[in-house]
């Protein structure tokens, strides 16, 4: 008998859980908070070998094509000389139209936009849960693939409080998109087709070419994605993110950093960055920001309950393995998972979690040591 499997987060990472459940035949309804949709409000991402397979899987090979080359690696120091260069090919896709083919492969019935998984109630036989559209799901398994602050991780991981969220790394990430046409001069001379790096004591940051907003792929119509490492007190986060009325929330979306912020953040760039990453990030009317998490749960299974992609593990983004991690987290479960019946998934989930819970410590303890220098 198939199972019934409840999803919370409709993003990539849930996605990819419900294509590999879905494909042995389970049934999967998806619940995302999100009423818009997410399509549209991603940058690139690097492909990387879980990727791959699970495209592979799921016959959208093809996709891994459809992305923006960077030829080689680039090294600027403080004043925007090259201290190293390196030949290395390598290949940005667009999130927009990897979320679109997942998306396509769900019915519209089994997904829930707008609705926010609110409560989970667990007993040995199935799982109920309540969603914030009033709507009440009795479902054989949930997986919580509901991202860095993750409602269904607070059933899982028992040492967090009712409230209880990923740890602060004390920096963020500010970060931008801009169309390939806007980047000055100094800028496109020396950072198009390349991926460019600055690394200094508490500062790093980071820039290449992903594909444009409908993963348009031609010269002129790409857009530059950049990224700054800054360091950021907790005080001074936490006054940054009352000056957008966004307290509580995990970051800022283009449009809600307040003008001042921006305001200094450009001026900062001019005294602390290459003048070519500088001329970036003065360019950028919409900049975003995003602090930097530390999470790692101690186990990813409870019961009938397990947690997949960010609401497991979070890895910083020096890493850019979020993405991978996922599919491969959504393909341990869906082959664990293969012609279980309802009385089979507690051992079941637990396999999965044997073969996924030192991958997802290994990633996080990896990408702390990608930021060491920002401490
Ligand atoms: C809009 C968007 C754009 C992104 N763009 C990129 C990109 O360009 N490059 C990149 O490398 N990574 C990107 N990411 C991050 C990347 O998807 C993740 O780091 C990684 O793939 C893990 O995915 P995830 O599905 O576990 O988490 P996420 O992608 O963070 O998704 C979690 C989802 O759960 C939903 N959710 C949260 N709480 C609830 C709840 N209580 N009930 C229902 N739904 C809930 C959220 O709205 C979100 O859609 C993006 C994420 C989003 C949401």
């Amino acid at each position: 008998m198939p199972l019934h499997i409840g999803i919370s987060g409709g993003s990539v990472g849930g996605l990819f859980a419900a294509t590999q459940l879905a494909r042995h035949g389970h049934r999967v309804t998806l619940f995302e908070r999100s009423p818009h949709g997410l399509g549209g409000r991603g940058a690139g991402l690097v492909i990387q070998q879980p990727v791959l397979d699970l495209l592979q899987r799921e016959g959208l090979q093809d996709l891994a094509g459809h992305g923006v080359w960077a030829e080689q690696r680039l090294y600027l120091d403080d004043r925007g000389n090259v201290i190293g260069r390196e030949p290395r090919r390598q290949m940005q896709v667009s999130w927009d139209v990897l979320f679109a083919a997942f998306r396509g492969r769900i019915g519209d019935a089994d997904y829930h936009p707008g609705v926010r998984v609110e409560d989970v109630e667990e007993n040995r036989q199935h799982v109920l849960v309540r969603c914030s559209d009033g709507s009440r799901h009795r479902v054989d398994l949930l997986i919580g693939a509901d991202g860095q602050a993750s409602r269904v991780r607070r059933g899982v991981d028992t040492r967090l409080g009712a409230e209880g969220q990923p740890g602060y790394a004390g920096y963020v990430a500010w970060r931008g998109l801009l169309p390939e046409r806007a980047l000055p001069p100094v800028a496109a001379n020396q950072l198009l087709e390349r991926m460019a790096f600055h690394f200094a004591p508490q500062r790093q940051a980071l820039g290449y070419l992903v594909p444009g907003a409908q993963g348009e792929l031609a010269p002129g119509q790409r857009r530059y994605n950049w990224v700054w490492y800054r360091h950021l007190a907790p005080a001074a986060l936490a006054r940054l993110m009352a000056d957008a009325g966004r307290e509580g929330a995990l970051s800022l979306g283009p449009g809600q950093v307040p003008a001042a912020w921006a305001a200094r953040l450009r001026a900062d760039a001019a005294r602390g960055l290459p003048p070519s990453f500088a001329a970036v990030v003065q360019a950028d009317p919409r900049p975003f920001m995003q602090p930097i998490h530390d999470y790692a749960t101690p186990q990813m299974v409870h019961g009938r309950v397990a947690l997949l992609g960010d609401a497991a593990f979070i890895a910083r983004p020096h890493t850019a393995m979020g993405v991978a991690k996922a599919a491969a987290d959504a393909m341990a479960l869906g082959d664990a998972l293969a012609g279980i019946e309802p009385a089979g998934v507690a051992t079941a989930l637990l396999a999965y979690e044997q073969q996924r819970l030192q991958a997802g410590r290994a990633i996080v303890a990896y990408g702390q040591r990608l930021g060491e220098s920002m401490a």
